[in-house]
């Protein structure tokens, strides 16, 4: 007989808290693998919650971490032996007077086609004229190839070392961290359980209500062979699952105290309360930031990398970075209505709860 094996994400947060708890009411203690995917950009309160959890629960929490050292060596292989030098300029399709693509012929005037596949279905199309567009796309330089080398080194911090290979920060367009830093890893470690003989249910701290993306979430889904997907809190809300760790005498997240509303890595996705939140109570994450923006910056080809909102297209990048860097945006959210939102009218020196949950009433 197949052995069943319930591996639960825990992300030190109170979703993944509550499925934890009831995977522990529901199915033998023996069959529970609880897993963390260490992005190494967590507020470390989490860090000493994991151990809170783990000492309150008896059950270990195995910490995964993501590690690209292979990915950096390959990037500074390829960047040493880079003998590109001539220019490329980004090309875009010429329009007529109406906005419409003009075809691309030949010599005698006919209209050049080509054949893709959509949906599986073979089409011709026609292909459109193309022009040189202002734009000359950007090249590694001898200076920025000098640059990148001194840097690009495995630090073993997942987060640093993903954003020092890919050259920038995740963005809201380009949200690879995610993928990178836990779902891959998570996916992998229950992979090696299959092949070991285990049959495997992954509990996910899912709720419908949480985002757009998740209102269609299924309580229970095959993923593939041997793999299932059980998600326990499809249907609760957030103060739901709240409520149900404080009934069952189990620490929460201490961040929650301190308003924030989700825990997790210092996202490159918060907003400004959430910044200016993290900037009050944990100023060494901020210099942290500093310190990547700086590295993953010498690791890029343009020389500057913004931990937020790196997706903004104007030319000058120096502009961009005075901008948009994490001092700047601390200095943003922390200023005028961003102090306000925090704390409302309360001095900021004194301590205060600004749980989103009501966690100190
Ligand atoms: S989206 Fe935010 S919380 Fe998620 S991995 Fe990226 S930085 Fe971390």
């Amino acid at each position: 007989m197949t052995s069943i094996c319930h591996v639960v994400s825990v992300s030190g947060g109170k979703d993944s808290t509550a499925t934890l708890l009831l995977a522990l009411e529901r199915v033998p203690r023996e069959q529970i693998v609880a897993i963390f995917c260490d992005t190494g950009n967590e507020i470390p309160i989490t860090y000493i919650y994991l151990d809170d959890l783990e000492r309150h629960l008896g059950i270990r929490v195995h910490r995964l971490k993501a590690d690209f050292s292979a990915e950096i060596a390959a990037k500074r292989r390829f960047i040493a032996r880079d003998q590109r030098t001539n220019r490329e300029y980004q090309r875009v399709p010429v329009l007529d007077v109406y906005g419409n693509p003009v075809p691309s012929r030949d010599s005698q005037g006919r209209i050049h086609y080509r054949t893709v596949i959509r949906k599986g279905i073979k089409q011709q199309e026609i292909v459109p004229k193309m022009r040189k567009a202002h734009g000359k796309k950007v090249r590694w330089s001898n200076k920025a190839k000098r640059r990148a080398l001194t840097v690009l080194q495995p630090t073993g911090n997942p987060f640093l070392d993903l954003c020092l290979w890919k050259g920038r920060f995740p963005s809201r367009m380009a949200q690879f961290c995610t993928e990178e830093l836990k779902r891959n890893i998570a996916v992998t470690f229950q992979l090696d359980l299959i092949d070991h003989g285990f049959s495997v249910v992954s509990w996910q701290g899912i709720r419908r209500d949480e985002s757009q993306n998740r209102r269609n979430a299924k309580r229970l889904e095959r993923i593939g062979p041997k793999l299932w997907a059980f998600r326990p809190l499809v249907d609760w809300t957030a103060q739901q699952t709240v409520d149900f760790v404080r009934s069952q005498d189990c620490p929460l997240n201490p961040l929650y105290s301190q308003g924030q509303s989700r825990v997790g890595c210092v996202c490159i996705n918060t907003n400004k309360q959430g910044l200016a939140q993290t900037a009050y109570r944990y100023p060494d994450e901020i210099d942290r930031i500093e310190d990547w923006e700086w590295l993953v910056g010498q690791a890029s080809k343009r020389g500057f990398s913004t931990f937020m909102c790196d997706a903004d297209d104007r030319k000058d990048r120096r502009a961009i970075f005075a901008d948009l860097n994490i001092r700047s945006r601390v200095e943003w959210a922390m200023g005028g209505n961003g102090t306000m939102d925090l704390f409302a009218d309360v001095p900021i020196d004194i301590p205060v709860c600004a749980s989103a949950y009501g966690l100190c009433e």
